[in-house]
């Protein structure tokens, strides 16, 4: 079976883990932790970069932070997963979610302003498949509006948007190292911080609710507990591991994006025909191969495409079942406007495997999906 996905390891982990130990720091917020921080601060144009355990955790701290009322409203698309709306949920305050453009999945930034009350307090992009929300008409909306924007780049590390990387457009963007991301570290995430005003607290969140860093830092004689917060740094080991996949997440980037061409160009035929749509991308978006999808006409002709691969031994996999209709969707969020775009589109989207050591079965792959889609639509 050519599974959907298959972790990567550069080699450098295990190596790496034994140094931490070496160094006699396993707990957070050690060196490797430190190089992290910085590779991702240079890369991303970070004012500061803050390692979490998820991407989960990193929408958390950033949920604190807005120190959200009950009944306070953040504006999101229901289509992603459901960490984006939970973190602001357990703050108390409501998800209104809104439609997607029928080109990127991204949330259709011309239905923000609409969704907007008195009660609106953040908006938050997901950069679907690591292809950038149209950033500048929402960073508008949002300062016209006194707004937070908390970039939700999970699926976005090494992408781009006009030229500068995903999380490091807004105030506040997260990223997740999820064994399903492209750069891994099992479970890992990271809290972009643009806005310096954010960095004080942020890190007390992250430290237990203490000033544990201004005390390490020499800032104050002694550390106490001064704030909310959780345990949301990872130990030394997950940095350690992070940390030989980052050495490596430009070179992991460009073969993705390799194996991403060959679907692309495999596929164009049939789109010319009709038969499905293709992963698109805007101009000026670079975007980071963290997956290839395709929609299809119908959803019956998607889950066709799906068991027939399966047979074949080849996992594709649908996406997200939009949060507007799941049951938590359903008792804590409410909706702006119609869902027509995000109901129809989760519908028909499949997703193929694409992992660093599928390079030789790429074009197999393809050739097979193919015949598949020639095949149902023949009939
Ligand atoms: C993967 C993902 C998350 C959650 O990341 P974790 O690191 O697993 O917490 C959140 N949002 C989006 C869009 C994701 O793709």
């Amino acid at each position: 079976m050519i599974p959907f996905n298959k972790p990567y390891m550069t080699g450098k982990e295990l190596w790496n883990i034994a140094q931490a130990h070496v160094n006699g720091h396993l707990a957070g917020d050690g060196p490797f932790t430190s190089k992290c921080h910085v590779w991702l601060e240079q890369t991303i144009g970070s004012e500061k970069a803050l390692l979490t355990h998820s991407c989960t955790a990193a929408l958390e701290i950033a949920a604190i932070l807005l120190d959200l009322k009950p009944g306070d409203e953040v504006i999101m698309p229901s289509y992603t997963f459901v960490s984006t709306a939970n973190a602001f949920v357990s703050q108390g305050a409501i998800p209104v979610f809104i439609d997607i453009r029928s080109d990127t999945l991204n949330i259709d930034e011309t239905k923000i302003e609409q969704a907007i009350t008195n009660r609106t307090r953040a908006i938050v992009p997901v950069h679907y498949s690591g292809v950038g929300c149209d950033m500048d008409t929402i960073m508008s909306i949002a300062s016209r509006h006194g707004l937070i924007v908390i970039e939700d780049a999970a699926q976005g590390v090494l992408a781009s948007y006009k030229n500068t990387p995903l999380g490091g457009i807004a105030q506040l963007g997260t990223l997740s190292f999820h064994e399903t991301k492209n750069i891994i570290a099992g479970e890992g995430g990271a809290l972009l911080i643009n806005d310096p005003i954010f960095i004080e607290r942020a890190k007390i969140i992250r430290e237990k609710g203490t000033n544990r860093d201004a005390y390490f830092r020499g800032i104050v004689d002694k550390y106490t507990w001064v704030d909310t917060g959780s345990s949301y740094l990872p130990g030394e080991i997950i940095a350690a591991f992070l940390y030989a996949q980052i050495q490596e997440a430009e070179d992991i980037t460009s073969r993705r994006i390799s194996m991403w061409n060959t679907y692309h160009h495999a596929f164009s035929n049939l789109e010319a025909k009709g038969l499905c749509r293709r992963h698109f991308i805007p101009a000026h978006c670079q975007h980071n191969a963290h997956m290839y999808y395709l929609l299809l006409n119908t959803m019956e002709d998607r889950n066709k495409l799906i068991d027939t691969l399966r047979e074949m031994n080849i996992q594709a996999v649908f996406h997200y079942i939009p949060l507007h209709s799941s049951p938590a969707g359903k008792k804590f969020a409410r909706t702006s406007g119609n869902m027509s775009v995000t109901n129809n589109l989760s519908q028909r989207l499949v997703r193929l495997p694409l992992w660093i050591g599928l390079e030789d079965k790429i074009i197999d792959i393809a050739n097979t999906v193919n015949s598949i889609i020639e095949e149902i639509y023949s009939k």
